[in-house]
């Protein structure tokens, strides 16, 4: 049977092949950024965080108001971000940031994601007057978060960060810390997108006609329609992905000097020694 290949492995295949060959094939590793580390935690918080927005929504009384929808989705977002931070104690111990300061550098982006949540909700309960169940019942959409998929079909698997659930159909939603393209999104964030939309159309029997990434550094969503020459791209790319972690030659560099200087496995990968030694152990074990 056919090895699944993860989504990531696509959007990691077109940012550098070399890179990938190097990681998963020779097994070298980036060692831990400062950004990095701090990117996963406010992505872990967020995830977690959509789990609980049924349990705000549904503590939504007559007469709260924007200020106590706020203060409610901010205690979570608190809380959840002093686990997250627990949870990746060792992490920031090897970038040297200690706790607390990385709690006051990141707890600012949860108040502007509280702003968000707290906006959107309030309006809905403005318009439509609908409280605690009653209110849960009738919101649009309901976010879904961490949803694993995969296909034997499509050889593929992922975990999709969330999906917006509406009565007639569903939307991916990819959650992106770092920098965003001046128009559009990157090219490995679309195709991680197209490859979500083609696995939840098998998942759940239904076309999926467009997703968005969500550059939280920037507050921006930006839209990826779907379409029969996207979905053929993420298949012609699973394939080379596929040949590469089956191949015994190490793909060329990428050849664009930025993504050199910030990568963290640049010695190794301009050291032709020690590539063709780890190689060559790699095919003979
Ligand atoms: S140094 Fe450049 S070519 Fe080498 S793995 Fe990193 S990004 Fe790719």
């Amino acid at each position: 049977m056919a090895r699944r290949i993860s989504v990531t492995m696509l959007s990691s295949y077109l940012y550098c092949a070399r890179k990938l060959f190097l990681e998963r094939v020779l097994k070298l590793f980036e060692p831990e950024k400062l950004a990095l580390v701090k990117g996963s935690i406010r992505h872990d918080t967020i995830d977690k965080a959509s789990q609980f927005e049924e349990e705000v929504v549904r503590s939504v009384i007559e007469g709260d108001d924007y200020e106590s929808i706020y203060n409610k989705y901010l205690a979570i977002y608190s809380k959840l971000l002093r686990e997250s931070i627990v949870r990746n104690k060792y992490r920031l111990k090897t970038v040297k940031l200690p706790l607390i300061e990385a709690y006051n550098e990141i707890i600012p982006a949860f108040k502007q994601h509280s702003e968000m949540g707290a906006l959107r909700l309030y309006k809905f309960v403005e318009e439509n007057k609908f409280y605690g169940d009653e209110l849960w019942e009738k919101l649009v959409p309901k976010i879904k978060s961490e949803i694993r998929i995969e296909s034997p079909e499509l050889e593929l698997n992922g975990i999709v960060d969330q999906i917006e659930v509406y009565p007639d159909g569903f939307i991916p939603i990819e959650l992106k810390t770092g920098s965003m393209p001046n128009e559009g999104v990157w090219p490995g964030h679309r195709i991680q997108l197209a490859a979500y939309a083609l696995l939840m159309e098998e998942k759940f029997g239904k076309e999926i006609k467009e997703g968005f990434v969500y550059y939280l550094d920037q507050q921006e969503r930006r839209q990826i329609v779907m379409n029969s020459f996207l979905k053929q791209e993420v298949r012609e790319l699973k394939d080379k992905v596929r040949v590469l972690l089956n191949g015994e030659e190490i793909p060329e560099f990428t050849g664009n000097e930025n993504k050199c200087k910030k990568c963290g496995l640049r010695e190794k990968c301009f050291d032709e020694k020690i590539l063709n030694k780890l190689l060559k152990e790699k095919i003979t074990n």
